[in-house]
């Protein structure tokens, strides 16, 4: 059975202080497909564009394997449009705008054979889709889902009804302080958890990403990337690599779910290099492995304090 992804596919305008691109491919379930291709298979992606999506987008889809049945073109509308702008701080970014365009009068189509996946991730879209698309799952398993301020400040009641039904909830750190109201992180996560999810998942940017749970908490440390060009997309290559790697290995052991948070932060490190989607674009599995080594180094040590005994 295959990965359900379900999110946002997008024509980008980005600005960093780096550098700019227009009407680039990206949206969430992209970054989360494309992330996620290079652990596992299927993908099963459902989505919406308009006619305006280019055949070249298409086809980068089918190069990664990413099955298209669940994807809807729609004539006479336009694809779902966002513009951001970085700060010299790449933690800070603007929205400029956010044009729903085709995901207006959205309806998500399942098709029969993704309704069996167990394993499903719901990109950041309009927390109503998110719950459209859960409604229709036979038996799903294992529920990992995103989402930002823009949903936080608009559909709050949707979102705390999908949280209800989840397995992960993955946001950043100011969307956590947003929804919990809880400037503490620490209390935040706990607040959050209380609103459903088994477990929660948050990023900070470039400063690694937390994982909590039942008295565990696990810190991936922050990758230290000389050259970061464009963060968009980190959160959602984030998801894709946590995510393909939980349905590759089947396993939703706590110390499995560890290396996961590690693999997601792997591909959020080199999603993060170039712009758009780039960074995830033509890696080799060896490439993949290499930075998750780097990061497995960067947090281990030896104790020979003894316990500061003299
Ligand atoms: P991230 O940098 O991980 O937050 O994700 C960036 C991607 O999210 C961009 O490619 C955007 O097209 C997409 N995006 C931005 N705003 C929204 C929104 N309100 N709903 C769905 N997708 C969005």
């Amino acid at each position: 059975m295959g990965l359900l992804v379900v999110g946002s596919i997008a024509l980008d305008d980005i600005k960093t202080p780096f550098g700019q691109i227009v009407n680039a491919l990206g949206g969430s379930s992209t970054y989360i497909a494309l992330a996620a291709s290079y652990f596992t298979k299927p993908i099963h992606l459902v989505g919406v564009v308009g006619d305006d999506f280019s055949k070249r987008h298409i086809e980068m889809f089918k190069k990664y394997d990413i099955d298209l049945e669940g994807l809807q073109i729609i004539k006479g509308e336009k694809t779902f449009r966002w513009s951001g702008r970085y700060h010299y701080d790449l933690n800070v970014r603007d929205t400029i705008s956010t044009k729903l365009n085709v995901f207006q009068n959205f309806d998500p189509i399942i098709p029969d054979k993704s309704r069996k996946d167990r394993f499903v991730l719901l990109g950041n879209i309009d927390p109503v889709l998110q719950l459209n698309v859960l409604k229709q799952l036979i038996n799903p398993m294992f529920t990992i889902c995103d989402t930002m301020n823009f949903w936080i400040e608009r559909k709050r009641n949707d979102l705390l009804k999908v949280m209800e039904k989840l397995d992960v909830f993955i946001i950043n750190d100011s969307e956590a302080r947003l929804l919990s109201d809880e400037p503490n992180l620490i209390k935040s996560a706990k607040i959050i958890r209380e609103m459903g999810p088994k477990y929660l998942v948050i990023k900070k940017g470039e400063n690694g990403a937390i994982l909590f749970s039942d008295n565990v908490v696990f810190y991936a440390p922050a990758y230290p990337l000389e050259d970061v060009r464009d963060p968009t997309g980190a959160g959602d290559s984030f998801a894709g690599g946590f995510g393909g790697y939980l349905h590759k290995t089947q396993d939703l052991s706590l110390e499995n779910l560890k290396r996961a948070v590690i693999y997601g932060s792997t591909m959020a490190s080199l999603c993060v290099e170039k712009f758009g989607t780039k960074g995830i674009e033509n890696l080799s599995s060896s490439q993949i492995y290499a930075r998750f080594l780097e990061f497995k180094e960067l947090s281990r040590f030896e104790d020979n304090t003894s316990g500061l005994k003299t």
